[in-house]
């Protein structure tokens, strides 16, 4: 009996082997044409990736390119269990866009902390404490389903300057992604302006070790200047584009220069019980019960001043 379940496998098999084989033949014709191009959102917190840059994330993947998404914080800042519960919500809501876990490095720092650990420019090696009372990183979701330090260098992190900047030079290093995606230093959350001025420094560092690699960084906002509470406007809008934050016109950047990326068909759609970006949104559940801020990036498009 048992020989002859091995034998109906063997044919099982074998029948399966002969329609890959044939399926194989049009492989050419169903994989899509890849430019070798590598998308990387560097998100503060757990949930910023969907407000920079969703449906440069979700076009990546439909179309065979890298998807990659940098999440520097915990989210923790009104306790230790919501920021797990946030790090869970954001890789459940990048799985909908079909970005892989293994895709997703949490750096596990305190949400509230990128701003102090980035001014500690004379005191780099000395530990902060984040809210959530930790002193180094931890994760439980993403690349090896625990934090960047921890998943490259097999122990935690002290909550440390010179520890984060070499966390994000060791992440862009290896990764080496062509194109970054990140908020402009402008944007008021001290969070955010901190990440995106350690991504520079990073940058800068790197130029000096690996001088052939030149990525393209797209910046765009999420709180804009004195707008945070109106900018962008209505919750779930697929129907209209991004209109111009009001400190546009005292910053370095133009309206007139923005790249305006349409999102891609799923994201457009009017209905928000089958938008993908609001579906997206709606697996962030922690927050979304509260406030529906996160609905207000439902756009037709994203912007970016790109260098
Ligand atoms: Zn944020």
């Amino acid at each position: 009996m048992v020989y002859l379940k091995s034998i109906l496998c063997s044919i099982v098999l074998v029948s399966t082997l002969t329609a890959n084989a044939t399926d194989l033949n049009n492989v050419e014709f169903l994989i899509p044409e890849t430019t070798g191009r590598s998308h990387m959102v560097i998100a503060p917190h757990p949930d910023d990736e969907l407000l920079i840059a969703a449906g440069i994330l979700y076009r990546a993947t439909q179309v065979g390119e890298k998807a990659q998404v940098a999440i520097l914080t915990n989210g923790d800042a009104f306790g230790y269990k919501r920021g797990k519960i946030a790090t869970k919500e954001s890789v459940d809501a990048l799985k909908l866009l079909n970005v892989q876990e293994d895709n997703i490095f949490i750096f596990g720092y305190g949400d509230q902390l990128l701003d102090p650990l980035y001014l500690n420019k004379n005191n780099p090696d000395q530990v902060l404490t984040s809210q959530a009372k930790l002193k180094a990183t931890e994760a439980f979701y993403g690349y090896k389903k625990t934090d960047y330090h921890r998943a490259i260098h097999g122990v935690p992190a002290a909550y440390t300057r010179n520890n984060f900047l070499n966390d994000m030079i060791a992440l862009l290093t290896r990764e080496q992604p062509t194109d970054i995606y990140a908020v402009v230093p402008e944007d008021t959350h001290p969070d955010h302006r901190a990440g995106t001025l350690f991504l520079f420094e990073a940058l800068e560092k790197i130029k000096i070790t690996l001088p052939t690699y030149r990525p393209t960084l797209h910046l765009t906002i999420v709180h804009a200047p004195g707008e945070d509470l109106v900018w962008p406007g209505e919750i779930n809008r697929p129907d209209l584009m991004f209109t111009e934050p009001a400190f546009v016109k005292n910053s370095p950047y133009k309206w007139a220069d923005i790249e305006s990326i349409p999102v891609p068909y799923p994201m457009a759609i009017k209905d928000p019980k089958r938008n993908l970006k609001v579906l997206a949104i709606d697996l962030h559940k922690s927050k979304t019960k509260h406030d529906k801020f996160l609905y207000r990036f439902v756009r037709a498009n994203e912007f970016f001043w790109k260098f």
